[in-house]
């Protein structure tokens, strides 16, 4: 193939970090190696890769944090998270789902091990994205969408090799359940082993594969459990074949061209709108939310 997407690097897990008490993650990006545009239009890339929490009555988790700019996506493997914000919105994410909450103009909320989990411990296993805004839509209204794995888009392969489930975007002309305000592809590839799954994307979209379970062969090149395959911006096709069952998150979407000013929670695009993000958190303008 000539026009197939040369892999730019593959990165193994970095050191894993705590947010709140409640994630271990492996934080792929924004850093030096895939800067805050190298993804766009995702931003950042959380792995909580496998872990065993013991049983705890007092859920662990991150508490109250305010978001104004962007996107948080929640994609549960193992485990499951409940929410609450601001706006008396909450709810559970649980395995094999994903919320993808819209924080745009601004939101307090928490995130933490949903009750009867934390009960009884056990493995977890999440990613969580921070999916952009262009200038346009940064104040935009919150809002949320719940999705369950059976509202998702689900392309079978022939001969029971596995499932594209489709998050956000198109495969084959399956299309997903998130609406979103940029285009983009999020898909879950479920591989049974020795599945063979090609994949197209204009070469100008940012595009890179996290390997959640297994391992695989992409492009020729062997891609091992929690690492994250960046591809160059040179070809369109990805060509996989899976070396075990294997479940690969697939990413690519149009860049958003332009200025990222970042700050904690807050991806504005110049500093002025985050320092009027701080004021406005100050001055109680993302609501209350009791700790
Ligand atoms: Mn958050």
């Amino acid at each position: 193939m000539s026009n197939i997407k040369t892999i730019e690097t593959i990165i193994a897990p970095p050191p894993p970090h705590m947010v709140g008490d409640g994630f271990r993650v492996h934080n792929f990006f924004p850093n030096n190696v895939i800067d805050k545009k190298r993804m766009s239009p995702f931003f950042l890339l959380d792995y909580n890769s496998k872990v065993e929490f013991s049983p705890r009555e007092e859920p662990r988790g991150v508490g109250v944090h305010p978001h104004r700019g962007f996107e948080t996506v929640t994609i549960a493997y193992h485990g499951q998270v409940a929410h609450h914000d601001s706006g008396g919105n909450s709810g559970v994410i649980r395995e094999g789902d994903v919320q993808w909450m819209t924080a745009a103009s601004g939101l307090l909320h928490k995130e933490y091990h949903e009750k009867e989990f934390s009960r009884k411990g056990g493995l977890f296993q999440m990613v969580q994205l921070w999916v952009n805004l262009p200038a346009k839509y940064k104040m935009s209204p919150p809002k949320y969408q719940e999705i369950t794995n059976s509202m998702m888009g689900r392309y079978d392969l022939p001969g029971d090799k596995g499932v594209v489930e489709i998050i956000a975007g198109e495969f084959n002309g399956v299309k997903g359940a998130a609406s979103t305000f940029t285009p983009l592809q999020v898909y879950n590839a479920k591989l049974k082993k020795g599945a063979v799954l090609e994949m197209d994307f204009p070469s100008f979209y940012n595009t890179g594969i996290l390997v959640v379970e297994g391992s695989a062969s992409i492009n020729n090149t062997a891609a091992p459990a929690d690492h994250f395959v960046l591809f160059k911006n040179d070809g369109e096709k990805i060509q996989i074949t899976a070396s075990e069952d294997t479940i690969l998150l697939v990413l690519s979407g149009e860049p958003i061209d332009e200025p990222i000013a970042q700050y904690g929670p807050f991806l504005m695009n110049t500093w002025a709108e985050v320092e009027q993000a701080i004021n406005d958190v100050s001055a109680g303008k993302f609501g209350v939310l009791e700790d």
